[in-house]
């Protein structure tokens, strides 16, 4: 099997980097979902820039071919802001993957240089993505080793910056790596962290492009059905956002699962779909690996002659790009389908240039299968001798493959433990933020609907403004919100009941005097009638504003019914709680109501009662200013009447 590059960092880099100018690019256009919203005339703008980029780096604009990803840096080089020398770095970060396609050597350089400048300039954000991308190159240029550094080191600047989406796209891109060099349990704890952390920052395209490694990996490590779970949720994304690159790759995958699964046919059709996906895409190298990939597949269903026919174009395909990568796989199936062919002699020539080129990447699954292939062949040609060899190859190839299989499962395992730990936490984080948002929503649900129902009214009366700015205070403080009258803006009954309780308990604790004043608006049902309702309550927030204005700092007045008032003034003995009380009076007496008639007046009839010697309940105390309250209403009202007298 080809050898794939198989995280998304490394394909948006030089896969879909390979399409630039093919001829697929009308149909690998965006879809609508991912179509960048700006404008292609966009002004400078600092925030329209970083929303774009953040869509572009690791957002749904990932899914866009390289011809419309580099519209999006034209765009961007738009909305740069002249002078910013920190986000034009992180434009070319963005370049850094885009503009060297088929020019590693280039693309290197370009990263290696840009990656001194943004470290000298502790620009950690650019230097994390300059990083991974001569990271990118490197393991093209030389082998995925030689990468793994950059990587690590990206990855530790993304962890210190505190960083996740960034220490996610690492861990992906590393985790590809390690899956290619074989060492696929630290590749599936990477893969599966970096998928978590996308899945909880709803990075979904990051997410979901995760899970085409993470299905790879599995069936590397030759977990089959694990490894279709996750490619088949990788082909949906793909299929929903119109991702051709990323389709080919997994259904390519998907065809090995099937193949390794032992189910040709099933294998053969994905194949053949595989190769449909890869001409659509229009890059040389991808028809040459679906090529590939189908050849290996008809040799298994001997139908050896097509199989010759496809390898053949797959090694056509490759020859036209330079791509060496493949030959020892392609010489391999070479060899497979030449004994199909009853030709011996030319199967063993190709297996011959498959050993060198598996022997040179250590590649012990690979020499596993060349190995059995020779013997079979070596038996035919009636060589026992060279075939025990090959036989012999084999079994020591296959022991290490079991046991390399064997510990990375463990190992896979363990980090899985890791990873589900991981997992769980976030899943706490997560619920408790979801508890913060619900508390938020139903805030502002209640505003939403105060909003209508206020709407309303000032479409009658003109007086929304004042309410709606309370309203929006009261969203932003949802503590005192709790505990304050939404029609007057004073302490709701809650509030000043537990004012009132914590006074009465430091009054006896301190030794203190405590008034009360329960006062109620006068003929208030009469002000409805003759005024209207939303006039009525111009006037209680009128009443309550000009008595809680008369208090003095220390005291409290709220709202303890319709248009009835509890003030408490601490520290206050019943006498001057009195005067307090007649000044309220005389206040809202002479109250006026600009734009209402002249003759609304109102008045305010109240009790007054000071809290006895060894008074502990705060009920009792309210209970006799009520008492009081009555008589001045029996009394005539608009008067003050103290409990005392
Ligand atoms: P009294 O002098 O005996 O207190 O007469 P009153 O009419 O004030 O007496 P009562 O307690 O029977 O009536 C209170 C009225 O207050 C009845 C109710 O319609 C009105 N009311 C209660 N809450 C509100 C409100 O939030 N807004 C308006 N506009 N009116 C209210
Ligand atoms: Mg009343
Ligand atoms: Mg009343």
């Amino acid at each position: 099997m080809p050898a794939h590059r198989s995280n998304r960092l490394l394909n948006s880099i030089f896969v879909a980097a390979a399409l630039l100018g093919g001829p697929a690019l009308a149909l690998a256009g965006p879809t609508a979902a991912t179509a960048p919203a700006t404008s292609p005339a966009s002004l400078p703008s600092t925030a329209a820039f970083d929303a774009l980029f953040k869509r572009m780096d690791i957002g749904d604009l990932m899914a866009l071919s390289t011809a419309e990803q580099l519209k999006v840096v034209k765009q961007l080089e738009q909305l740069l802001p002249p002078g910013d020398t920190h986000r034009a770095r992180m434009l070319d970060t963005q370049r850094c993957g885009l503009d060297f396609i088929n020019a590693n050597q280039k693309g290197y350089e370009f990263a290696d240089a840009h990656l001194a400048a943004a470290l000298a300039a502790h620009d950690d954000a650019a230097a994390i993505r300059f990083y991974y991308c001569r990271g990118g190159y490197l393991e093209s240029l030389k082998t995925p080793n030689d990468a793994l550094a950059d990587f690590e080191r990206g990855i530790e600047l993304a962890r210190s910056s505190g960083d996740d989406a960034m220490l996610a796209a690492g861990m992906e891109a590393r985790g590809g790596m390690y899956s290619v060099l074989g060492i696929y349990g630290k590749a599936l704890a990477d893969l599966l962290e970096a998928q978590h952390i996308f899945s909880a920052q709803e990075l979904d395209e990051a997410a979901s492009q995760t899970l085409q490694d993470i299905g790879i990996t599995y069936r590397r490590l030759e977990y089959p059905d694990k490894a279709r779970e996750y490619l088949n949720q990788a082909i949906d994304h793909e299929k929903r956002v119109g991702d051709t690159v990323s389709l080919y790759i997994s259904t390519i995958q998907l065809g090995y699962s099937d193949q390794e699964a032992g189910h040709y046919d099933a294998a053969l059709a994905t194949q053949k779909h595989a190769l449909e996906l890869a001409t659509t895409t229009g890059d040389r190298a991808s028809v040459a690996s679906a090529n590939l990939a189908l050849a290996s597949v008809l040799t298994d269903l001997h139908r050896y002659a097509e199989a010759e026919s496809a390898l053949q174009n797959a090694a056509d395909g490759f020859a036209l790009v330079g791509d060496r990568a493949d030959a020892g796989m392609l010489a391999y199936e070479r060899g497979r389908a030449l004994a199909g062919l009853k030709e011996p002699r030319k199967a063993l020539a190709e297996f011959a240039t498959a050993e060198k080129a598996f022997n040179a990447s250590g590649n012990r699954r690979y020499q596993q299968i060349l190995y059995r292939a020779q013997a079979q062949t070596l038996e035919a040609l009636d060589q026992p001798v060279a075939a025990l060899t090959a036989y012999k190859n084999f079994v020591a190839a296959h022991d290490a493959v079991a046991k390399e299989r064997a510990n990375q499962q463990a190992q896979m395992l363990r980090e899985q433990f890791d990873t589900d730990r991981a997992k769980m936490e976030n899943l706490r984080l997560k619920s408790e933020q979801v508890a913060k948002d619900r508390q938020v929503e139903a805030l502002q649900g209640v505003r939403r609907w105060q909003q209508v129902a206020m709407g309303l009214l000032a479409i009658l009366l003109g007086l929304l403004s004042l309410l709606a700015i309370r309203q929006l205070a009261r969203l932003r403080n949802w503590k005192r919100m709790a505990s304050v009258d939404a029609l007057t803006g004073v302490a709701n009954l809650r509030g000043v009941q537990n004012f009132a309780n914590a006074t009465m308990r430091r009054a006896r604790a301190q030794n203190e005097p405590l008034a009360v004043l329960t006062i109620d608006i006068d003929e208030f049902k009469s002000v409805n009638d003759a005024h209207g309702h939303p006039t009525g309550d111009r006037v209680l927030r009128e009443v309550a504003r000009i008595c809680a204005d008369a208090l003095r700092d220390g005291d409290l007045l709220g709202r303890i019914g319709g248009e009835e008032f509890l003030a408490v003034l601490p520290r206050t003995l019943i006498d001057h709680a009195v005067d307090v009380a007649e000044r309220l009076r005389r206040r809202v007496e002479t109250l006026e109501f600009p734009g209402l008639p002249g003759s609304l007046r109102v008045s305010i009839s109240i009790g007054v009662a000071e809290a006895l010697p060894h008074e502990r309940d705060i009920g009792a105390l309210i209970e006799r200013a009520d008492a009081a309250l009555y008589r001045a209403k029996t009394l005539g009202r608009n008067r003050v009447v103290s409990a005392d007298s």
